[in-house]
């Protein structure tokens, strides 16, 4: 995972509304406005001076369940936010990439270990960060994994070892409970779902 990707997921961080944080103009370095254009019915960034119209999108993250016989591969996170917590390999696409081969790189760099796709599995909206997170069943070639830079650790776990108070996103822990639940049930299923914002204590 990525730094950015770190800073969007965390929900303690800033919440940037589409534009918000962007001052200046990409295309001609102009100061931009956020303004609600002809014809559009959200607040834009726009530059006044070579009319481009800044649009932002949510983001896609790809990532995977690399499992080995009856065991799950984690990864410690070496890097800051949730630094030594555990975490399914995942991070942003790339342009130019599909989803699949995004969730193999990921879990190659942040893993070491090689992995063949077996059917998506969950795909979770976090429209207050404006992602969405997207995780593959993977078959692991081999036994052949460590940690990366990324990393303190990686290692295999079966479903009564997982740190579960330990984990460090959501979207990897909603992703592992229904995992072991179908798996429980003897078929997996493709499961879509959208968090909210956690109410405030
Ligand atoms: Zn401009």
């Amino acid at each position: 995972m990525r730094h950015g990707y770190d800073r969007l997921m965390n929900p303690d961080y800033h919440h940037s509304r589409p534009g918000d944080d962007q001052h200046f103009c990409s295309r001609c370095a102009e100061k931009i406005e956020h303004i609600i254009p002809a014809g559009d019915s959200r607040l834009r960034t726009v530059c006044p001076a070579c009319r481009t119209i800044h649009y932002r999108n949510p983001v896609i993250v790809a990532g995977a369940i690399p499992v080995w016989e009856d065991r799950v591969l984690l990864c410690k996170r070496g890097i800051e936010p949730r630094y030594g917590k555990w975490t399914l390999p995942a991070g942003f696409m790339e342009l130019k990439e599909s989803t699949e081969q995004a969730a193999v790189r990921e879990t190659l760099e942040e893993s070491g270990a090689a992995v063949t796709l077996e059917g998506a599995f969950s795909i979770i909206s976090i429209p207050y960060v404006d992602q969405v997170h997207l995780f593959y069943r993977a078959r692991m070639h081999n036994l052949d994994f460590g940690p990366r830079e990324e990393s303190l650790a990686v290692e295999l776990f079966r479903e009564d070892q997982i740190p579960w108070d330990e984990l460090s996103f959501r979207t990897v822990i909603t992703t592992l409970e229904l995992y072991f639940a179908d798996r429980r049930k003897g078929s997996f299923g493709f499961h879509s779902q959208a968090l909210t914002l956690p109410a405030k204590a």
